[in-house]
């Protein structure tokens, strides 16, 4: 008996139909792709559940005749390459004819479609790739085509898609790219009927950057050129300086030869042009396009053309990494010599790897430590952080200019806190270590790693005991729409940490109210980073979604309102943090993970002076 069987034609489409049609935003490119091959200018896509309920693009491209409207659904129909050795001369996106076979295989398709030749246009609808209904109806000059029911016949593939809001952002990013990529398209884009994107047609990438980012991060874009000769190899591009960073590689765009490609080994080299200016965990801003004979590329690789071949693949990396460093080199060297912070002695110029003192100037919050009044209890040496408010008329600052009240001097240095734990404060190294003596030896403590571990403690188990203030000047933070569109069905986390935000129109996030430790903290910056948390568990189960957010937040409020390195403190507030961090739990790390101190004891100490061996 036989156990061979022939899969129907059908059946087999369907399954080939998942190379080319990973998920919705795969369709959203073939579609757009297709109207940019038919000469469009203007192209408005409609995104409803995250593609999953509908997706439509309109354009105004050379439309179709009735004709070749019903055999653009036949599989290996295209207008665009008659034998194989037409690929290499190709300048069209789509060359092999399966995106609308795919496409109706596993969808429903409505499309309406006319040509400038005649004065009515093609409505096709299709049901399990079958042609159902041709009619001829009155329609602009264009193509309209509308997906629905995706995924509906080939179950096992659909329970495969994510949430509408992943999928959502696959789409949002997808058509960023597209329009960073053809900055003189118009391009609309809608989800759940709300308007997302609107770039009309530019001839500058910096304007599309605007359009589609915003001016704070297109103010800090600066142009980039890079040529050599055999191998030709052209750069050219858009990226952000040292002031605009992001917390994940999406806003990384790469094109070779007009298409977008996700090129790790290209997004890296983007990224080493950075050097260290950068902080780690951070990436830039940066659109870039590169150009190369069309022989020193395969583009046929990848079922989704999301990827292509190099000749030269390290000679192209090279290039472009070069080309960003001496961008780099060229505008921002004078302002890592200047301080960033001029305005007080207390700041450091450089940045510690996970403190982003660059993000965004007007928020930053260096100096907000050093406002703040310490008030403590005379007799117990455990009261908390907590207690560091800020000012009403007179503000303790630094040794130097400190204002200390009689009552909080300290007047002894050797402290004996309640869990007996003993020590001498020896000083402040850097305005950064503080050095103890206990009596094992010498103990360095960082003073921002445990500053951060004594809060994330805190945010994690006595949240209860931290109080909400309602900020007296609400914060705005502008977001991009596919950003906003993120965060919103989140914001239940920020509120369950004591952040009361609300959406404000289609690019804001106000904030109102904010756990009093993070009162001076910058707000805006733990907005961008929650975003980048989210993207990065995106794809997890809920519940490990909710756990991993949680401690990322709860990691990043510790970060922000957590003090600095280079921020001088009083005795008194050295005390705090030693005794605080002796008192919690996992003292000896961050919530990143660095290191809050580091023992040298007395026999290391004794050895390395050759005292003992
Ligand atoms: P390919 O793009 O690889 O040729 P597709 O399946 O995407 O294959 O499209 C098949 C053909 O349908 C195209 O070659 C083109 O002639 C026609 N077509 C598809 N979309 C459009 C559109 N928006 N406007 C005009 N023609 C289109
Ligand atoms: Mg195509």
């Amino acid at each position: 008996m036989p156990i061979i069987k022939q899969l129907s034609q059908h059946e087999a489409q369907k399954i080939a139909a998942g190379e080319v049609i990973e998920r919705p935003a795969s369709i959203v490119k073939e579609l757009v792709e297709n109207s940019l091959d038919a000469g469009a200018t203007r192209i408005t896509i409609h995104i409803r559940g995250g593609g999953k309920q509908l997706i439509q693009v309109i354009d105004n491209g050379c439309g179709m005749d009735e004709e070749d409207a019903q055999f653009c659904f036949a599989k290996h129909a295209t207008s665009k390459l008659s034998c194989v050795d037409d690929i290499e001369k190709l300048t069209t996106f789509g060359f092999r004819g399966e995106a609308l076979a795919s496409i109706a295989a596993i969808s429903e398709v409505t499309l309406i479609t006319r040509t400038n030749q005649h004065d009515s246009g093609t409505k096709i609808f299709t049901h399990h790739a079958h042609i159902n209904n041709v009619t001829s109806v009155s329609c602009p000059v264009g193509t309209d085509i509308r997906i629905e029911s995706l995924f509906d016949s080939v179950p096992a593939r659909k329970k495969f898609l994510k949430a509408d809001q992943t999928e959502w952002h696959h789409i949002a990013q997808l058509v960023h790219a597209l329009s960073l990529g053809n900055p003189h398209i118009h391009f609309v884009l809608t989800h759940n009927d709300t308007p997302v994107l609107n770039c009309p047609s530019t001839p500058s990438l910096q304007e599309r950057c605007t359009q589609v980012w915003d001016y704070k991060t297109s103010n800090h874009l600066h142009a980039i050129t890079a040529k050599r000769e055999t191998p030709m190899i052209s750069i050219e591009g858009m990226a952000a300086d040292h002031q605009i960073w992001r917390y994940d590689r999406n806003t990384i765009f790469l094109f070779v030869n007009g298409r977008w490609v996700k090129n790790q080994k290209l997004v890296s080299a983007v990224i080493k042009g950075y050097g260290s200016i950068l902080p780690a965990g951070r990436f830039p801003v940066a659109c870039m396009f590169v150009q190369v004979n069309a022989d020193t590329i395969d583009i046929n690789i990848h079922p989704r053309k999301e990827e292509v071949l190099f000749k030269h693949p390290k000679i192209v990396e090279q290039l472009l990494e070069t080309a960003i460093s001496h961008m780099l080199n060229k505008n921002v060297t004078d302002h890592l010599i200047q301080p960033v912070f001029p305005t007080s002695p207390n700041h450091r110029t450089e940045p510690l790897p996970d403190e982003p003192d660059y993000f965004d100037l007007q928020h930053t919050t260096l100096t907000a430590y050093q406002n703040k009044k310490i008030t403590r209890e005379p007799t117990t040496s455990t009261s908390s952080m907590q207690s560091w408010i800020p000012p009403s008329t007179t503000a303790l600052t630094s040794k130097n200019n400190a204002v200390l009240l009689p009552e909080e001097r300290p007047t002894i240095q050797q402290k004996i806190t309640p869990a007996a734990f003993t020590y001498t404060l020896i000083g402040n190294l850097n305005k950064t270590y503080l050095l103890i003596e206990t009596q094992q030896g010498l103990t360095l403590i960082d003073q921002h790693a445990a500053h951060e571990r004594i809060l994330y403690e805190r945010f994690a188990t006595r949240f209860e005991d931290v109080v909400t203030i309602a900020l007296l000047f609400a914060c705005t933070v502008t977001l991009s729409p596919a950003d906003i569109a993120l965060i919103i069905p989140h914001l239940s986390l920020l509120h369950a940490h004591g952040i009361i935000a609300e959406p404000f129109g289609q690019e804001c996030i106000v904030i109102q109210s904010v756990p009093v430790h993070l009162k001076h903290a910058n707000l805006t910056e733990l907005i961008y980073s929650f975003v980048g948390i989210i993207t990065q568990h995106n794809n997890l189960s809920i519940d490990e979604f909710n756990l991993k957010t949680s401690h990322a937040l709860r990691a990043q409020m510790a970060c922000k309102a957590a003090i600095k390195a280079g921020d001088e403190l009083s005795d008194i507030q050295m005390h705090e943090i030693i005794e605080q961090l002796h008192a919690g739990e996992n003292r000896s790390t961050c919530p990143h993970g660095r290191p809050t101190m580091w023992q040298l004891t007395i026999p290391e100490i004794e050895r390395f002076f050759k005292r003992r061996t």
